[in-house]
């Protein structure tokens, strides 16, 4: 290339980027299925103000989404409430689930599939890396066993790595984070990235995270923790990688009131609720 072509070429390339994220993927409509931390909110036995709110924006089952696109659904995580997620959200039809990590909060309700493979006639499809399958196998062996008991969930395994793949029309790219020193993915699809239960990104993985026009970050409390970014840090992140509107998540009951706490963030930072819907 001349050198004028370069300089050409170098001012156009983030025009470029979103311009690509633009025409190449399909209007989505996020749903948040749940907000909650691994106990949920409330949590069982538990009198403090938060888990006694009458504000149902402060009733947080554990964190998923719904991505959606005109022809495409698709989950991530399947948590313990699941089921009721599904029921809550009214979901007919479900094309796949992907995960980001095995932690019960975020795999145990996959049994409930089997509602799905009922009404389709088929398996449904789970994307997850191999580290995430081992636990899946593990704790639904009678899945995946050669004579399969009737009625058992029928689920196709797809390996994901962290290279982009395609669920229907909606394309992802998975972000590797890490949760302590677990791996944990998360996902752009288009010009939203969803992350959850992470305390580090290294930068080159907050590349992939650049451009978005809105981000989900998971931020457990106020005060420190080993394996979850807290509020302040989550906050950080989202101002670091200049991103116009973050949504945080996996919220536990000691972040405080939902009201409280959304009215003391900046601009452009919001929690996260149940049932709130966005188009991005
Ligand atoms: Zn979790
Ligand atoms: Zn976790």
């Amino acid at each position: 290339m001349s050198k004028k072509g370069f300089s050409f070429f170098i001012p156009h390339f983030k025009f470029l980027i979103s311009y690509f994220y633009t025409v190449s993927h399909p209007s989505l409509t996020i749903t948040f299925l749940g907000t909650g931390t691994s106990a949920g909110v409330p949590m069982i036995a538990c009198e403090c103000p938060v888990c006694t709110s009458p504000d149902k924006k402060d009733k947080r089952l554990r964190s998923s989404i719904m991505v959606q696109s005109e022809n495409t659904t698709l989950v991530v995580d399947s948590g313990p409430d699941f089921r009721y997620q599904m029921l809550r959200a009214k979901v007919k039809h479900l094309d796949a689930i992907v995960f980001t990590h095995s932690h019960k909060d975020h795999v145990a309700g996959l049994d409930d599939v089997r509602a799905f493979n009922f009404f389709s006639q088929q398996a449904m499809n789970v994307y997850a890396s191999d580290m995430t399958q081992e636990v899946i196998i593990r704790e639904f062996p009678y899945a995946f066993h050669e004579s399969k008991y009737p009625g058992v969930p029928d689920i196709q395994l797809n390996t994901i790595a962290l290279e982009p793949f395609e669920v229907g029309d909606i394309p992802i790219t998975p972000i590797l984070v890490w949760h302590l020193k677990m791996p944990v993915l998360g996902f752009r699809f288009g010009r939203f990235t969803y992350i959850t239960d992470a305390n580090r990104i290294d930068d080159s993985e907050k590349e992939k995270i650049k451009g978005s026009d809105v981000m989900v970050l998971n931020a457990l409390r106020k005060e420190k923790h080993i394996s979850h970014f807290s509020l302040e840090e989550s906050v950080a992140v989202a101002k670091e990688l200049e991103i116009p509107q973050t949504y945080l998540t996996h919220i536990s009951h000691q972040l405080g009131k939902h009201a409280d706490v959304d009215a003391e963030l900046p601009n452009g930072v919001n929690l996260a609720y149940d049932g709130l819907v966005i188009k991005v």
